[in-house]
């Protein structure tokens, strides 16, 4: 049996209101159940919805991006680092795949402070949902494993 293909809007802030992200302007959001493809805390309520639907679903962030991890918060030489200008906010892969990416936090004259946790990790999150559409995946989605969008198969970052 084909799993489903849901389409909605949502609005993502944080407990403090702040607005973080969202699919209004854009296309609706598509996501195919079964496949993680979001956080759990998020499919697990949208599954229940119907077409239509509007709710504030309010994920913990143990059931979104995780706690905050001090271990991913390191310190390392400049010179460990690749050649070039060192900015806040630059991004790194480590490469391997159990290793996240780093975000740059805080260059000093030796030092450079980098942090590989989720930018949303240790965030409370709200998601305000509109229930666009709900569908059969197709049998390329679920050969793939993921939801295309309105125009089939013109995508694949990943
Ligand atoms: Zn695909």
């Amino acid at each position: 049996m084909a799993n489903r293909v849901f389409s909605f809007h949502y609005t993502l802030t944080n407990r403090q209101g702040q607005k973080l992200d969202s699919s209004i302007g854009q296309d609706p959001f598509k996501v195919m159940e079964g496949v993680n493809q979001i956080i759990p805390g998020l499919e697990k309520e949208l599954v229940g919805m119907a077409v239509g639907q509007k709710r504030l679903i309010e994920v913990a962030s143990d059931e979104a991006y995780g706690p905050v991890m001090e271990e991913l918060r390191i310190t390392v030489k400049r010179a460990q680092l690749p050649e070039g200008q060192i900015e806040q906010g630059m991004r790194f892969s480590t490469g391997k795949p159990e290793n996240p990416v780093f975000t740059v936090v805080k260059v000093e004259e030796e030092d450079v402070h980098l942090d590989g946790n989720h930018p949303l990790a240790g965030v409370d999150l709200t998601f305000d949902v509109e229930m666009i559409e709900i569908r059969e995946a197709t049998p390329e989605e679920m050969e793939h494993g993921h939801a295309h969008g309105p125009h089939g198969h013109e995508h694949h970052e990943h």
